[in-house]
């Protein structure tokens, strides 16, 4: 296509409106007209990436294939693209400063003033144009975290502004608000929206789409005082009206043009719609689909949806192409005990074990995996949970007292999941993980091998704790196989009991690389278990 196309996403009015989704639905549509598209995210906060934050405060930490602990946005550009993200897409305000004052301490400033305007300014535009120079992307989507007025998203809108202005047509702004609906007055009201346009304006940025996000329909009459009060043409704004499910919005942005709009304000052919049909027969399956089946999350986030949310997403998606409909029944591990985990896990098909860090809720995850191996339920451990099988098993089938991992017990009598060499030496907790893409060899005797039939994988990877080879032979001879490995350090990646219908931990996160259109084999193997159990 030649130069690089740019467009800016900002939100106003409210945080949550859902500016990942609206991101990945922009992409998906010109990606499906041919586009190279990638879409990045710029989180204005300090922390040089979100791996050090608990749950609790940013949702799940999601990880690209090189070794990246990013924003759980990342997510959605690549369940909605069927893109690999990388440490490019997801840059914080922390690792702008950060490359500045290393720049300063270098002394690559010769003499200067370092400032906001233009060095931090500077190298969040480098930062913006670098994944559009260095991978010749067509389109390049940057998504602003935060909301327009907050006093740390300025220099982003600067360096938007000064881009708009450098680059002309080549480069949009797409601004999404809310649109209330007052029902004392029985009224939507624009004006939340009229402010934030205009506060993007007071710092010389003119938004071009609008994207109204309301919980009804927006009449004509709307659109057309929103259109004129803001400066944006009537057509470029676009509402964004509650849909059933997510991947549902690119279809509902298809519908209102926003794909054409963009081609037409940048000065690009716009040709034919593209039929999305792969993705439309998904959406298709996934409403038809009214037979349900249930899975418990178990895990001591419940109350948190956006904790463990890839793991949700792989599990919807992997139902829909099994032609069900998701349940999820979220179950607190600090609650589970051996007395009530019968009434807890009551008419659930399959049970995840969910990831974690910390003792907290551990106890209960051993409770679980014991009630769900002893009654061969279908279960999958990711990660922590992986780890939770082996543990349990530890203790209850190859009767080793007090064993554990020792993240939860240093003193344990029996280490069998214990922490890697190369970690002993880590004192640095941001960054320091075994991060990103591992390969693994799978046994070809295997559940596993059945799921990917491939004996060569890759996936991701986020823990310091390991397998310990030490016990490997006690585990295969009592039952539990080490299916998967890593070629160069012969690291345990999967376990399964081979006796039950589907009991299977991975060391590795299969829930970053399962998308709408490449659901992940795990997942899909896993619910289909569920079904037939
Ligand atoms: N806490 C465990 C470890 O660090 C598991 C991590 C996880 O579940 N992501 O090894």
């Amino acid at each position: 296509m030649g130069e690089t196309k740019y467009i800016f996403v900002t939100g106003g009015v409210a945080s949550s409106l859902g500016k990942g989704i609206i991101s990945s639905s922009i992409g998906k549509l010109l990606q499906a007209r041919g586009y190279k598209v990638t879409i990045q995210k710029f989180d204005p906060y300090i922390n040089i990436d979100p791996g050090t934050l608990n749950p609790y405060e940013h949702g799940e930490c999601y990880v690209t294939v090189d070794g990246h602990e990013a924003d759980l946005d990342l997510g959605h550009y690549e369940r909605f693209l069927s893109i690999q993200t990388t440490k490019a897409n997801n840059i914080t305000t922390g690792r702008i400063y950060k490359s500045v004052i290393d720049k300063e301490r270098r002394g690559d400033f010769l003499g200067k003033t370092v400032q906001v305007i233009p060095h931090i300014t500077d190298e969040i535009k480098r930062n913006i144009k670098h994944l559009g120079s260095k991978y010749k992307f067509d389109f390049v989507i940057t998504e602003i975290g935060g909301t327009v007025g907050d006093i740390e998203s300025l220099p982003y809108l600067e360096s938007i502004r000064q881009l708009k202005w450098e680059m002309g047509n080549s480069a949009l702004c797409v601004h999404l608000t809310y649109v209330p609906f007052l029902a004392a007055a029985k009224e939507l009201k624009t004006k939340p929206t009229q402010h934030s346009v205009k506060e993007l304006q007071s710092l010389g940025v003119q938004a071009d789409i609008l994207m109204l996000r309301s919980e009804h329909e927006l009449g004509a009459s709307i659109r057309k005082k929103v259109a004129l009060f803001c400066n944006v043409e009537e057509d470029a704004v676009v509402q964004s009206v509650d849909v059933p499910t997510i991947y549902e919005v690119p279809l509902k942005m298809q519908e209102q043009n926003v794909d054409k709009i963009i081609l037409r304000k940048m000065g690009l052919p716009i040709g034919k719609d593209p039929e999305l049909v792969p993705w439309k027969t998904f959406l298709c399956r996934r409403a038809n689909a009214t037979e349900e089946v249930t899975i418990a999350l178990v895990g001591k986030y419940v109350e948190l949806q956006d904790a463990y949310k890839s793991i949700l997403e792989s599990l919807s998606q992997a139902a829909t192409y099994n032609d069900r409909k998701l349940i999820i029944k979220y179950v607190q591990s600090e609650e589970l005990t051996d007395d009530n985990i019968a009434e807890k896990l009551a008419g659930v098909d399959g049970i995840v074990i969910c990831p974690g860090f910390g003792s907290r809720g551990v106890e209960g995850k051993f409770v679980a995996t014991r009630y769900t191996r002893e009654n061969d339920i279908p279960t999958f451990g990711i990660c922590l949970g992986m780890q939770c099988m082996a543990v349990e098993f530890a203790r209850n089938v190859l009767n080793l007292t007090g064993a554990n991992s020792v993240e939860m017990d240093e003193k344990t009598p029996y280490n069998v999941i214990d922490i890697m060499e190369e970690q002993k030496a880590v004192t640095n907790m941001g960054g320091t993980m075994r991060l990103g893409a591992y390969e693994c060899v799978i046994n070809p005797n295997s559940k596993v091998y059945e799921a990917y039939q491939e004996e060569h994988i890759q996936e991701r990877h986020r823990h310091r704790y390991e397998f310990n080879n030490a016990f490997r032979n006690q585990y295969e001879n009592a039952g539990m196989k080490c299916v998967g490995t890593n070629p160069e350090s012969d690291l345990v990646e999967i376990v399964e009991i081979p006796e039950l219908k589907w009991y299977i931990g991975t060391q590795f996160h299969p829930e970053y690389s399962s998308t709408v259109l490449n659901p992940h084999p795990l997942f899909l193997s896993f619910i289909k278990a569920a079904i037939n159990k």
